[in-house]
């Protein structure tokens, strides 16, 4: 039974998410309050696509996020899905356009513009925001829950924890509050970082820093590759980057964070547009025409690779220089880590909560949506996606009479 000073739902975590539980809540009709650490809303919406905000994706389903949560991410995608977000955004006043990989992004290439509209859609609904109001505890009550937070104590019938993974900490989320749901006996599969740039020793990257180039890369795990991956690849002064390698970190990350391998090494192709047979040819014509060493890939390569190359170069054999330059191997020691990584691979185990309503198994009138769920998906929109997905039916679930 509720009493008087008792809400509805209360949401703990205003970033995508939350704020999305918060909107579906407060359509229901529901009292809502959402929680904020941080002395804004969507601190990681803001920053999130650079600034662009690339809010989902035209290819959006359930193949585009780590296969373990096919089947919740099934479930909520048939309740709130592509076509669902687009038109949540469009009824909010957002106008978006798409590129060509299918990333949709505002008009305005602003997250300003994406939180604006949230914004004035919580007003309209009267959903209260408290910001710079860390949630520290939350127990079962009488009535429902009873919440410890750094402005007092709350109550609510129904509570949503959308306090994201443990990337990125300067956005408000450092994994503290994992320990709120494990609290009710919720498991934790290792959060790992994802979507991370890569440390690396080989003296090619102290010696190439800053250079980017457009490559194919493999990563290969305990001596077992997998798939290619086209991108950029910058070496930097402490390792490897670039969106080639943030599309293979995660599997190393997992090697390396979570089973503790040691032997995990990236393969690199430096000339993907060129087969190996042709650059075999291309070379021995360049070493009949006695092309000296330092310009043997003079045209294919940026100079400063002729450096890198000496010794291979040296050996002026068609066979050894195209081999090694199409398969570079770089051993990898780690990740860059928590500071710069974009996603949360792991989190709160997605079985423990129904995959239908994102309800806890563990502890009834809870739920979990977001990041802090073991859900994670590609670059490109997908996880924002999941996180107004998961928020609007978790705020919707909440929301229902009991
Ligand atoms: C640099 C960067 C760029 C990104 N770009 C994209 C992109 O373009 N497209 C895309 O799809 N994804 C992108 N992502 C990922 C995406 O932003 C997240 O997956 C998504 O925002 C997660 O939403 P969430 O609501 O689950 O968690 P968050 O957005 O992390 O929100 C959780 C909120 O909970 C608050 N919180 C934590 N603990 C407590 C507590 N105890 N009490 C109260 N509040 C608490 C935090 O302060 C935070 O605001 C990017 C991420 C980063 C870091």
């Amino acid at each position: 039974m509720a009493h008087k000073n008792q809400l509805h739902v209360v949401v703990v975590g205003g970033g995508g998410a939350g704020i999305s539980a918060g909107i579906s809540a407060g359509r229901k009709g529901a009292s809502t309050l959402i929680c904020e650490k941080m002395p804004k809303l969507g601190k990681k919406v803001r920053i999130s696509g650079n600034g662009r905000c690339n809010i989902t994706n035209d290819k959006l389903d359930a193949t585009c996020y780590n296969p373990e949560s096919k089947a919740i991410i099934e479930s909520i995608l048939s309740r709130f899905g592509r076509l669902d977000i687009l038109k949540f955004f469009k009824e909010l006043g957002l106008r978006v356009y798409s590129d060509k990989e299918g990333r949709v992004f505002p008009i305005t290439n602003q997250s300003a513009s994406v939180m604006d509209v949230l914004e004035l859609e919580l007003s309209r609904l009267g959903v209260e925001i408290r910001s710079d109001c860390e949630v520290t505890s939350i127990k079962k009550s009488a009535g429902g829950f009873a919440l410890e937070s750094k402005q007092g104590l709350l109550e609510a019938q129904r509570v949503i924890l959308c306090s994201g993974g443990k990337s990125y900490p300067i956005s408000g989320t450092d994994g503290s509050a994992y320990a709120l749901a494990t609290h009710f006996g919720h498991t934790l599969v290792e959060p790992v970082p994802s979507t991370v740039p890569l440390l690396c020793q080989d003296p090619w990257c102290r010696h190439l820093t800053g250079q980017k180039i457009a490559a194919a890369v493999r990563y290969e795990i305990d001596g077992v590759a997998g798939p290619v991956i086209e991108g950029d690849l910058l070496f930097t002064d402490y390792g490897l980057s670039g969106l080639a390698i943030f599309d293979s970190s995660e599997e190393i990350s997992i090697a390396i964070s979570r089973e503790r391998v040691t032997d995990t090494q990236i393969i690199v192709d430096l000339l993907p547009f060129i087969h190996e047979d042709e650059l075999k040819k291309e070379l021995s014509s360049r070493l009949r025409r006695n092309f000296p060493n330092d310009k043997l890939l003079a045209g294919l390569l940026p100079p400063k690779f002729a450096y890198v190359l000496e010794d291979v170069f040296k050996t002026r054999n068609p066979v050894t220089i195209a081999s090694y330059v199409k398969r570079k191997t770089f051993k990898i020691t780690d990740t860059k880590g928590w500071n710069e990584a974009e996603f949360t691979a792991g989190g709160i185990n997605h079985k423990e909560v129904n995959p239908r309503t994102l309800e806890s198994k563990k502890c009834h009138g809870l739920y979990l949506a977001g990041e802090i769920l073991d859900v994670n998906g590609k670059r490109g929109g997908f996880n924002l996606a999941w996180a107004w997905a998961s928020g609007y039916i978790a705020g919707l679930e909440a929301s229902a009479k009991s």
